[in-house]
C-alpha cells in the first residue's frame, strides 16, 4: 500500500482511453495547452463561442459536475482560481467573463469529462439559451 501523492488519480477516476479529454490530458490528442498544473490543464476550446474561450480539464476523468463531492473542495479551488488567473492574462477579467459547466444532455454536455468553460471579450445575456 502507498501513501498518496499529491497530483494521484483516485481510484474510480482513472483515464478511460475512449474518453477525448483523458487523451488530450494525456497529450494524446493535440490541443492548444494556456496553463497546467498537477491536476488542472487547461486548454483553447476548438470552436470558440468567444474572443477568448478556454476549458479547464481535470486531469482525472470525473464524469461532470454531478460527480463532484466534498472531498474536491480542493480540486474546484484550483480550478477556479487558474481560471480567475486565466482571465487576467487574457485581458478579460475587467470587463467580466463567464464560467460554465453543462452537465446531462439537456445541460448541453457534448463531452463527459468535467470540464469548466472560461468565456470572455464580449458581453453575454442572460438566461443562456
Ligand atoms: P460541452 O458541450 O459543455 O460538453 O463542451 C465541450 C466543448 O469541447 C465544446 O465547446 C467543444 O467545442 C470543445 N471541444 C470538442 N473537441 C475539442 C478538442 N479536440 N479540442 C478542444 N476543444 C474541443
Ligand atoms: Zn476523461
Amino acid at each position: 500500500m502507498t501513501t498518496p501523492e499529491p497530483g494521484d488519480i483516485p481510484v474510480g477516476r482513472e483515464r478511460d482511453p475512449d474518453c477525448l479529454f483523458c487523451r488530450i490530458v494525456a497529450g494524446e490528442i493535440p490541443s492548444t495547452r494556456v496553463a497546467e498544473d498537477d491536476q488542472v490543464v487547461a486548454i483553447r476550446d476548438i470552436a470558440p463561442r468567444a474572443p477568448t474561450h478556454v476549458l479547464l480539464l481535470p486531469r482525472a476523468h470525473i464524469r461532470s459536475a454531478a460527480e463532484l463531492t466534498v472531498g474536491d473542495g480542493a480540486l474546484l479551488g484550483r480550478l477556479f482560481a487558474m481560471a480567475a488567473e486565466l482571465a487576467r492574462s487574457e485581458g478579460i477579467a475587467d470587463g467580466g467573463y463567464r464560467v460554465v459547466t453543462n452537465i446531462g444532455t439537456w445541460g448541453g454536455q457534448t463531452v463527459d469529462h468535467l470540464h469548466f468553460h472560461l468565456m470572455g471579450g464580449r458581453a453575454f445575456t442572460w438566461p443562456p439559451g
